[in-house]
């Protein structure tokens, strides 16, 4: 990649508010396209090349906007560092909760897009244990069920998701004739998305689909050598024609990644809606008088087992959040709020 306009990776008036307040002076810009190691690959104005990361600033990772320290005027010299790392308006993190530390996946995204192979039974469970990420992260989820041209009924898979996840942008695309790729494209608009979901579904090719060109390793198009294929094991942005940006993300499985009860609750925002009809505050909507939750089972406005869903996720996030130290159960709590708030936001200005 050559020099990059800034804007085209991003760059808005977020950005240059929070540039005046957090970078350190004579520094530049610059998005991190992908982290390798000891050195991240940024993008700035004047081109793209490896920044060599200090501890000081803390973790890095795809997404971020940095400032860098001690870059030339034509490009990137070996003594360019990271001097800060801008606020993030958003975070996708791995928490393992056997260890101390949460693992960075990808940072100010505007949108977490789980992609579904139509060849394939779609996960349900999957899509809504990533729609509560998507909130967690403090990003808004949306569904593509690709692979259009390999299913006779696309109109019944994309109604099984309206069904089980109701309030979810869902999409149809295909990479082979390329329906719903300018859809896509308009859903991404200026912003920034990763793509989520298991191998296979068809997310690099999404990627190429997008960018016009072969910008992301997909399965069957691997260079000949054996090294072809870690390639597609690193997590990068690419810069899309349409202006947005798009997050490939080989490693991240939307299984084991660190979701809070709050998160999951915006994800089923609807089952909160019900729910403050109940007769009790602290109905359990199990046999209590009075649930409106179980009223929308019996009359089918609510599909039960999005319901049962809700409860094991649930289950899932309270068990982790236990394991999990109280210091990051409060930093947690912090962003819950603002997270909670910008869903319901959200929800309500749809
Ligand atoms: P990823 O692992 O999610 O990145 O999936 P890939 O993009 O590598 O795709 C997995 C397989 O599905 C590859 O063999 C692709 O050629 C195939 N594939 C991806 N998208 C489509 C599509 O829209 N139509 C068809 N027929 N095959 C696709
Ligand atoms: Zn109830």
């Amino acid at each position: 990649m050559g020099a990059a306009d800034l804007v085209s990776l991003g760059w808005n008036e977020r950005w240059q508010t929070l540039w005046g307040d957090e970078a350190p002076d004579d520094s530049a810009p610059g998005r991190v396209i992908r982290h390798d190691g000891v050195a991240a690959l940024v993008a700035l104005a004047s081109g793209t090349g490896h920044v060599a990361l200090s501890g000081a600033v803390g973790p890095v990772t795809v997404g971020d906007w940095v400032a860098v320290e001690g870059a030339g005027d034509d490009g990137i010299g070996e003594s360019a560092r990271v001097g800060a790392v801008l606020t993030r308006s958003s975070l996708l993190e791995r928490r393992d909760p056997s260890v101390n530390s949460a693992q960075l996946l990808a940072a100010n995204v505007d949108r977490v897009v789980m992609v579904c192979g139509a060849d394939r039974p779609l996960r349900h469970g999957r899509i809504q244990r990533g729609a509560a990420l998507a909130w967690e992260a403090g990003a808004v989820p949306a569904v593509v069920v690709t692979k259009a041209d390999l299913t006779d009924d696309m109109e019944s898979l994309l109604e099984e998701v309206r069904t089980a996840d109701p309030g979810l942008d869902v999409l149809a695309t295909s990479a082979v004739t390329h329906v719903g790729i300018d859809d896509l494209a308009g859903l991404i608009g200026h912003g920034t998305v990763v793509f989520i979901g298991e191998s296979g579904a068809g997310k690099s090719s999404l990627v190429n689909a997008l960018a016009g060109e072969q910008v992301a390793v997909a399965r069957n198009v691997r260079s000949g050598d054996a090294k072809g294929r870690h390639t597609t094991t690193t997590r990068q942005l690419h810069v899309l024609p349409t202006g947005g940006c798009v997050i490939d993300s080989p490693g991240i499985r939307e299984m084991g990644i660190w979701a809070t009860s709050d998160s999951v609750d915006a994800a089923f925002g609807d089952i909160g809606d019900l729910a403050a009809h109940c007769r009790f505050n602290d109905c359990a909507h199990g046999t209590e008088p009075g649930c409106a939750v179980m009223a929308a089972v019996a009359d089918g406005t609510l599909d039960a087992d999005r319901l049962a869903s809700w409860r094991s996720l649930r289950e899932e996030a309270a068990a982790a959040q236990l394991r999990n130290d109280p210091r990051a159960r409060k930093q947690a709590g912090k962003r819950f709020g603002k997270m909670a708030r910008e869903a319901q936001k959200y929800r309500q200005g749809r």
